[in-house]
């Protein structure tokens, strides 16, 4: 169970996509960010809004590569992507690799350079854990969810606490 379990832990936490240290990741040498987009960036199904156009002109201007990879539909993604500015996949298949894989050339970064920033276990970070990179998971924008994700939270949200208490477990050790 622990191994698998392992494969749904997140390299990172964030309460938002807007309030990751992008800093920080820079000077760690990442270079390109992909991002999911419903409730990572806006609620489901929203526009890009006017923070969302500064925070990617900001990563831009930082030096980073950035694009969407998205499960939903090119009608969805593409004219979100062109809004920002940004690169896109849409139809991803997360959590297949392929589609990652396809963004990090799109990028030209590396597996070692680049991190998946999203609010679903299931697809996102198994995603960047199947395509072999650093995942940040945050806590989705709106509460409320249709009715096919809000059966995945359920054991999600049982994960989550497994690998917290794991975690727990491990640096109380770690300790003592
Ligand atoms: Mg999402």
């Amino acid at each position: 169970m622990g191994k698998i379990l392992e494969l749904f832990r997140p390299s990172d936490y964030a309460v938002s996509s807007y309030s990751i240290d992008y800093e920080a990741l820079y000077r760690q040498g990442i270079r390109g960010l992909i991002y999911d987009v419903d409730n990572t960036l806006v609620p489901h199904g929203a526009p890009a809004e006017e923070r969302t156009v500064l925070l990617f002109e900001r990563l831009h201007r930082m030096g980073f590569h950035t694009c969407l990879l998205s499960n939903n539909k090119r009608h969805r993604v593409e004219p979100f992507a062109e809004r920002i500015g940004s690169d896109f996949r849409f139809l991803a298949h997360k959590p297949m690799p392929k589609a990652c894989r396809e963004a990090m050339t799109a990028m030209g970064t590396a597996p070692r350079s680049t991190v998946l920033i999203g609010d679903q276990l299931f697809t996102d970070i198994l995603c960047a854990r199947f395509s072999g990179i650093r995942s940040i998971l945050v806590s989705p924008i709106d509460p409320k969810e249709e009715i096919q994700i809000v059966l995945k939270r359920i054991p999600e949200k049982w994960i989550l606490k497994r690998l917290r208490k794991e975690k727990e477990t491990t640096e109380k050790q770690k300790n003592s």
